[in-house]
């Protein structure tokens, strides 16, 4: 359906795409990840000519979009776009917002449009706020209104441009839902996301990004757990751990705890488990004599296996500090977890000495 060949795009001297090969088939949920500064958005806008490419071609049905003469508002309506900032018109109603489009664009009769409409803002959970104006919705309102309005104009793909990321966290399932809902109804899509869990169950393929090209692609089983570039492995491990760097004993422990919760809260794990996980890996960091260089601490948590497993590396050059197996030392990181396995790491500033533990499960 859509075929991307050599694509590049510069802004002046800056050269933002380099080289994209791709395709899309009719059908397919194309996640695209990656840093920021990968170009992500710049590649949606060149697809549905947002932005105008300066290399390459984009060929839908056929048809080359970068051919002179060809019609950009014709080839625009197949590819509808969401974005982050929801973008709807401020003045109009939910409805109106949503059947501007098809009287305006599409020369659809008004009673036509606003039936569509009303079946359209049901769809997304809308219906009730249909006479609401854009400022009286909430975050996650307003991006499934706009949702909505995408749907009107009857794309053939939509593209999504981080359509969560200005929401607060307790309205981001609610739009990822209405996305899951389109995706099983078989609307062909790509979404830039950094909802990685989401990517992973709902994406047929998915774009790892990375300096202006596609870097890797694959399933979402092999990007996620066999990616085979080294970038893609960094970024998606990441990506899944929660990081914290112990600068001096007297870190600050309230930024840690919340930003633990959060990431705690990403997925859905227990109070419980929050609270054990945080415990084991500052108790070991208790352990710690603070004289050589930051510490860090990696909290990973595995959606396969259920597991929670904690990393702490030394600073780089710096000896184990473990006490016997039996000291008291180790009194509470033996009853949350079964033993701590010590390995060595090589990098750039040199090897590090690594603990990693699992916490144990309650009930085994
Ligand atoms: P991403 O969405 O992956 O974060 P973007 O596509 O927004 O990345 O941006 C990629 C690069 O292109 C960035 O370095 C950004 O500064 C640059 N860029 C994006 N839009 C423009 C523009 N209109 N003019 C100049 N540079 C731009
Ligand atoms: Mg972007």
């Amino acid at each position: 359906m859509i075929q991307i060949n050599k694509l590049q795009k510069d802004f002046g001297k800056l050269r933002v795409l380099r080289n994209i090969n791709a395709h899309i088939r009719p059908g397919e949920i194309i996640s695209i990840i990656g840093p920021s500064g990968a170009g992500k958005s710049t590649f949606l806008r060149c697809l549905n000519l947002l932005e105008e490419p300066t290399g390459g071609s984009i060929i839908i049905d056929g048809e080359d979009l970068l051919k002179p003469g060809i019609n950009v508002a014709r080839i625009r309506r197949k590819m509808g776009m969401v974005f982050q900032s929801f973008n709807l018109f401020n003045h109009l109603s939910v409805l109106d917002n949503v059947c501007i489009g098809p009287v305006k664009l599409l020369k659809k009769k008004r009673a036509e449009a606003e039936q569509r409409g009303m079946e359209l803002l049901k769809l997304v959970g809308m219906a009730e706020k249909a006479h609401s104006m854009p400022d009286e919705l909430s975050g996650g309102q307003k991006q499934r209104a706009a949702i909505a309005r995408c749907l009107s104009m009857e794309p053939e793909i939509i593209l999504f441009d981080e359509p969560t990321s200005a929401l607060d966290p307790t309205m981001v399932s609610e739009v990822l839902s209405v996305i899951r809902s389109l995706a099983r109804q078989g609307m062909t899509m790509a979404i830039v996301t950094h909802e990685m869990s989401f990517a992973r169950d709902v994406s047929t393929r998915v774009f790892y990004m990375d300096k202006g090209t596609i870097y890797e692609e694959g399933t979402p089983e092999q990007i996620f757990e066999h990616p085979r570039r080294e970038l893609t492995r960094i970024f998606v491990n990441r990506i899944r751990d929660f990081h914290f760097c112990f600068h001096s004993k007297d870190y600050d422990r309230y930024a840690l705890k919340s930003e633990w919760q959060q990431y705690c809260n990403k997925y859905f794990l227990t109070q419980e488990t929050m609270q054990k996980a945080l415990r084991l890996g500052v108790s070991l960091f208790r352990l710690i004599p603070f004289d050589r260089g930051a510490v860090d601490m990696f909290f990973r948590y595995s959606e396969k296996t259920r597991q929670m497993s904690v990393e702490v590396l030394l600073p780089p050059g710096m000896e184990s500090i473990l006490p016997p197996k039996d000291s008291k030392k180790l009194a509470v990181i033996n009853v949350l977890c079964n033993g701590i396995e010590t390995s060595e790491e090589e990098t750039r500033e040199g090897v590090r000495v690594k603990y990693r533990m699992e916490l144990r499960h309650r009930n085994h």
